[in-house]
């Protein structure tokens, strides 16, 4: 079984899924087709300076040559001129085939980055709730900052020694065969090496991206969850994951470090034995008559030149081994399977119906336990109960968030999972406390939900939200630049935002989870005004922690241990004397 099936959403694995060596090998390939005349651009372009740069070696045996057979001042200052025009020609064919590599290099990495984002953001928010958004952050940063790395620099490095060092080797068997096979010398020991420490590096750099994204996991949650931790003193028990996270990641560096102690030694030896072996090879062949001292020199030369290019070439195959990782983390992300398939059905009517669900987040740990509730449209149906009984599940489920573990949520006869999520968006949305800003003009922040909206009904959805006035007072209205960075906007604003994408969806349910609650007193008040105008003439189940927005709704559902224990109308259930008229009155009371 491939790692991408491994950890397919669905199951209870935790990380996002990893690309097998397979689809890694697939996507360079393509990123490489793509790009088939720029590479070739490059590979002669560098082909030609690497011959520029063997005439040095080569002109130098002629010289020792001539000269020992004794030549003329003219012929040494030939020789010279060409050796300067030869070096000439090497800077300057160097200089756009550097140029050229560092434009591919940047090309091929925003290429990768953009399909990053684009699959990123597409993400089932289901797949990465369950992975947890340390990994996917880690994926966003630390893998993609090794591969940009190598993919700038690295892939044409790679290219470019490739070259020179082929070239090299043509260039020593044409001029002596015989004194060129000593630097096969050098051959077995680099392939022992390279082969001893690839094999324990990739193991080596996955253990080290996972206690990376492990240690961000922590960090992140415990930023977010700064306030819980400090209240329920679980400082010191975040402190002691930590340590451990980090003596796991201390581990796997040290791991992979001890790798390239032992590599680098072993490959400066190597390198060195091949000219040495070349002269002493060389002298002796001389002294049999069989080569000239010239040739013996041009190759020794040679031999000393492809040192850099074979420590480059290492450094760079270590390098991309990493990149390797990081490119199977990200390619990953996009193998994350869809946790819906739209069947093509229509929804007959808009309304929603939930029979039976169950969920649950850990496999046998079902925090629902068969929940059943028909809507009807347009009425206000206010879900109230203790905490951790459900509600918020209750609400991702009737908003098509997660599919259910069990049971159906339909609209009009169809599961809201069989819908496209587009679609499903234009039927039933889910409105949070969250409310982020993206970085963005205000039009495309409202575009998100409607991207072909024209400015006319971006002005009236904020008409509708009470948020064109101070939209019209921004330095550039529509167009000003919001978010990080942007013309800051206050949380209330920020809310407004959010409705006003609302109304562009025009969704005939909608899911409100304690949407104001968090909000200072004044400000919920105003936005109240703006939130009645989105609800009205919709269907609207709210989540309810105050019970006066429940005292206001048509129908009253108290949801216990995973279950709807009462439903009805306010005077009902109080009437009842049940669950719900306990409730009311100790909140009256209090
Ligand atoms: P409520 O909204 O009534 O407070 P929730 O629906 O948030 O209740 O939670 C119901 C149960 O599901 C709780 O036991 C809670 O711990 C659990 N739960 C909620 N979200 C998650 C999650 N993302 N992963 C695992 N368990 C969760």
């Amino acid at each position: 079984m491939s790692a991408a099936t491994a950890t397919a959403p669905g199951t209870t694995a935790k990380q996002l899924p990893i690309a097998d060596r397979h689809e890694v090998k697939r996507t360079v390939g393509r990123l490489f087709r793509s790009h088939r005349a720029q590479l070739a651009g490059i590979a002669v372009l560098h082909s030609v300076a690497a011959v520029a740069g063997l005439a040095g070696p080569f002109l130098m045996g002629r010289f020792i040559d001539e000269v020992t057979a004794g030549t003329t001042l003219a012929r040494v200052n030939q020789i010279a001129l060409i050796l300067v025009g030869a070096v000439v020609v090497q800077a300057v064919v160097t200089r756009f085939a550097q140029r050229l590599s560092m434009v591919f290099g940047e090309q091929v990495f925003a290429e990768l980055r953009e399909e990053f984002m684009h699959t990123a953001t597409r993400l089932p928010l289901s797949v990465v709730e369950k992975a947890g958004t340390g990994d996917l952050v880690a994926r966003t940063t630390n893998d993609v900052n090794k591969l940009q790395h190598a993919v700038r620099f690295g892939v044409p490095r790679v290219l470019v020694c490739v070259v020179t060092i082929g070239l090299t080797l043509v260039a020593s068997f044409l001029t002596d065969p015989l004194v060129a096979l000593a630097l096969l010398v050098g051959v077995p020991p680099i392939v022992v090496a390279v082969r001893w420490y690839l094999r324990r590096a990739t193991p080596g750099y996955l253990r080290e991206s996972a206690a990376y994204a492990t240690v961000n996991g922590t960090i992140t949650e415990a930023v977010e969850g700064a306030r819980t931790t400090d209240a329920l003193w679980l400082g010191s028990r975040l402190r002691r994951r930590l340590r451990g996270d980090l003596s796991e990641a201390f581990a796997a560096e040290s791991y992979t470090l001890g790798l390239r102690l032992r590599l680098i030694p072993a490959l400066d030896t190597a390198v060195a034995v091949a000219p040495v072996a070349a002269i002493v090879w060389g002298a002796w062949l001389v002294s049999q008559d069989v080569t000239t001292v010239g040739a013996v020199a041009t190759i020794a030369f040679y031999a000393h030149q492809m040192g850099g290019p074979v420590f480059d070439l290492v450094f760079w195959l270590d390098e991309l081994q990493v990149a390797a990782v990081a490119l199977a983390r990200v390619v990953g992300v996009g193998l994350v399977g869809p946790d819906r398939t739209a069947s093509g059905e229509v929804p007959a009517s808009d309304e929603v119906r939930a029979h039976e669900v169950r969920y649950a987040y850990r496999e046998g740990h079902d925090v629902l336990h068969g929940v059943s509730v028909d809507l009807r449209p347009g009425e206000r149906l206010a879900v109230v109960g203790p905490s951790g009984a459900g509600k918020s599940t209750l609400g991702r489920m009737l908003a098509g968030i997660h599919p259910p573990t069990g049971g159906t949520v339909t609209v009009g006869g169809v599961p809201l999972v069989d819908l496209p999520l587009e679609e499903l968006r234009g039927q039933v949305a889910l409105v949070t406390q969250e409310h982020h800003v993206f970085v963005g003009t205000l039009a495309e922040n409202l575009q998100l939900a409607d991207t072909g909206a024209s400015e006319e009904a971006l002005w009236e959805a904020l008409e509708a939200v009470d948020a064109r006035g101070w939209a019209a007072a921004l330095p550039s209205g529509l167009a000003t630049e919001v978010g990080s960075g942007g013309h800051p906007l206050s949380p209330a604003q920020a809310q407004q935002v959010a409705l006003a994408r609302l109304v562009l969806l025009d969704p005939h349910t909608l899911v409100l989870d304690e949407a104001t609650s968090l909000l200072d007193p004044r400000a919920a008040r105003h936005l109240e005004r703006s939130l009645n105008a989105v609800l009205t003439g919709r269907t609207v189940v709210a989540i309810a922690h105050r019970l006066h927005t429940a005292h206001d709704a048509d129908r009253v559902a108290v949801v216990d241990g995973g279950r709807i224990t009462e439903i009805g109308p306010h005077d009902e259930l109080v009437a009842a004397g049940g669950e719900y008229a306990r409730l009311w009155r100790s909140w009256q009371a209090g």
